[in-house]
């Protein structure tokens, strides 16, 4: 193959839980819940893909959804929506298959019924890549997964799949599109380790991941770039201090896949494997 490596730049749309921000007093009642994380996010990611000129994949929470005003989505056709379940339960890949049927099935409706767009692509919540969603994800005629992560941390050293290694495969009828991580010890390279381990440590993971010909799907959460009042809620339910430089260094990360590789959806390249 020639040409420049392919990236994907996602995004997952982790919101806040209705029931927190009651709890913190923020909003009276959870049906109220317009998601503050996403309210301030969606916009600014589709404004720095609009700045870097690249189309990105958003994984979106279908329960996120209630109570927002679509112009929050205003701008969004140019990207694809992929589902990322309905309520982001813990531990997806052990939940019985009738649970994870319902979260595939409701989120894929509201998404449908409040952005206008059908998602073919999964990520599960936490990365819980399991071969039994994949079955899941095949009856309700989706066509990729990009769950997989291959990382010896926990907790996703004993999930299944691991060993499998970076590259697409296809299993089930599905193609799974594994997350990037890095050489040995196989630590995620994403937004988060961005943060902690600094730009360059990050750039350096591209280019050598970069060299194993596989495309690399780089990935983001929409927390991390908020700030003010969402930032007090990601505290309490994600237990990180607020980082005032992360989302420049989130967008300059953007600006640099963009830059350097040619960015495509997962979905077109999970269309080439299918
Ligand atoms: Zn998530």
């Amino acid at each position: 193959m020639t040409g420049a490596p392919r990236a994907v730049v996602s995004f997952d749309l982790d919101g806040t839980s209705p029931r927190l921000l009651t709890d913190m007093g923020l909003l009276p009642t959870p049906s109220d819940a317009a998601d503050p994380v996403l309210v301030e996010a969606v916009p600014r990611i589709v404004e720095l893909c609009e700045r870097a000129d690249c189309r990105a994949t958003l994984f979106v929470v279908g329960r996120t959804l209630e109570g927002l005003d679509r112009e929050v989505f205003d701008g969004i056709d140019r990207h694809e929506l992929g589902n990322h379940t309905h309520t982001h339960p813990d531990r997806f890949g052990t939940l019985p298959p009738a649970r994870m049927r319902e979260e595939v099935h409701k989120a894929h409706e509201a998404i449908r019924d409040r952005l206008g767009s059908e998602p073919v692509g999964f990520r599960a919540p936490d990365y819980d890549y399991s071969p039994r969603s994949l079955a899941v994800l095949a009856e309700q005629g989706y066509i990729y997964d990009s769950s997989l992560l291959r990382c010896v941390l926990p907790p996703y050293m004993s999930r299944e799949g691991v060993h499998r290694g970076g590259a697409p495969f296809v299993q089930g009828g599905i193609v799974e599109l594994p997350v990037l991580s890095s050489g040995f010890p196989w630590l995620p390279v994403n937004g988060t380790t961005m943060l902690t381990f600094g730009l360059s440590w990050f750039k350096r993971q591209l280019e050598q991941r970069a060299d194993d010909g596989a495309p690399l799907v780089v990935n983001f959460h929409a927390r991390d770039l908020v700030e003010g009042v969402s930032q007090r809620i990601i505290q309490q339910r994600f237990r990180v201090q607020p980082r005032e430089t992360s989302v420049s260094a989130i967008e300059e990360a953007v600006v640099h896949l963009a830059a350097k590789y040619e960015i495509v959806t997962l979905r077109e390249l999970a269309d080439e494997l299918a």
